[in-house]
């Protein structure tokens, strides 16, 4: 039980703007907790939404509290309430889907019509004190689990289900192209799924550095090379599967070049132009298979249970550190300072 009953948020006004106000402590309906926010990560979209004020059809119309990769505590729960408890430690998977429509009985609640997605206009996200979810979307965290961790489920979570969508395992090698916050942890989830060697590129060197620390097997600047020819000199059988990340389009188009004949191609990061070339009659000469993912589904318990079996190195990504109070220095160094930040972290108690 809180015995506050207003809380700080940073609220978004407008484009560029974020200012810390006074806003209700939300209460939990009957299937439903209460938790108090330990840390939150700072997204991209966060970051866009910010500059912008829109991602595709999402338009912020109305001030919005954003932020959506968190943990934290259980101070309170509904009274229908029974998988979790006051005082356990929590990861929060941010969208709450209907469970009803075809998709969520057939396990992609991801693509769910009417999920409610934190921090994606009009629904507010978490840079607060305090959040109300409904309980099947909070996961208790072990001992071994750091709070910071337990918010970096969230991102870590795409990379498991780039690993699934691509069907990835032991015995593939595997390329990622982007190293942002997404292409790390998807090393991270790599390695989970036994995969032992990984390749990587990105154009910013400390990116590249992290990854080498968070166990890739070799990195590549795309700038200064050609990858193809590159990937072939340090792995001569080449990668049976790509998985993009950066968004860029002609990152996009090179990934069905470097994958081998009858690989997959993972593509996760969003272009900013709907139209891009492939060569198509070497994509069906070589039966590639290319796949997109939106968000992730059921990974959230996958994730906890082989982060508690394994030391993992999640929490290299995280290059600063804020309090809710400086929320709109956070999110504007991670506007501004892309080649100095990678994952921001706001503490909000
Ligand atoms: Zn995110
Ligand atoms: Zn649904």
């Amino acid at each position: 039980m809180t015995s506050k009953n207003v809380m700080d948020a940073a609220v978004m006004d407008r484009p560029l703007s974020i200012n810390i106000k006074k806003v209700s402590v939300p209460e939990p309906k009957e299937d439903e907790v209460l938790v108090k926010i330990h840390c939150i990560g700072i997204c991209g979209s966060d970051v866009h939404y910010y500059e912008h004020g829109k991602i595709g059809r999402y338009e912020v119309k109305e001030p919005i509290i954003l932020g959506h990769e968190l943990s934290g505590e259980v101070v309170e729960i509904g009274k229908d309430v029974t998988n979790v408890s006051v005082g356990n430690r929590v990861a929060i998977e941010p969208g709450v889907t209907c469970g009803r429509c075809d998709y969520c009985k057939s396990g992609r609640y991801n693509l769910c019509p009417d999920v409610v997605f934190m921090a994606t206009p009009p629904v507010d996200g978490a840079f607060a004190e305090y959040i109300t979810i409904r309980s099947d979307f909070v996961f208790t965290l072990p001992d071994e689990i750091s709070f910071e961790e337990g918010a970096l489920l969230e991102p870590l979570s795409v990379g498991i289900h780039a690993m699934k969508r691509g069907k990835v395992g032991p015995g593939d090698r595997i390329f990622i192209s982007g190293l942002g916050p997404i292409g790390l942890l998807t090393i991270e989830a790599a390695k989970m799924v036994g995969v032992t060697e990984i390749y990587a590129s990105d154009v910013v060197p400390l990116r590249r550095e992290k990854a080498l620390e968070m166990g890739a097997t070799a990195v590549f600047d795309p700038t200064q090379s050609n990858i193809q020819k590159e990937l072939l000199k340090v792995c001569s059988e080449g990668v049976s599967v790509v998985v993009e990340t950066s968004g860029n389009q002609y990152a996009i188009s090179e990934t069905v070049k470097i994958v081998n004949r009858g690989g997959r191609v993972v593509l996760v990061g969003l272009p900013l132009v709907s139209d891009i070339p492939f060569d198509v009659p070497h994509l069906i000469d070589s039966e590639i298979d290319i796949v997109g993912i939106f968000r992730y589904a059921n990974t959230y318990p996958i994730a906890i249970s082989a982060l508690q079996k394994s030391k993992s190195k999640l929490e290299e990504v995280i290059t600063h550190k804020f309090a809710l109070k400086d929320t709109k220095e956070a999110v504007e160094l991670a506007r501004t300072e892309k080649d100095k930040s990678i994952k921001v972290m706001i503490y909000t108690n």
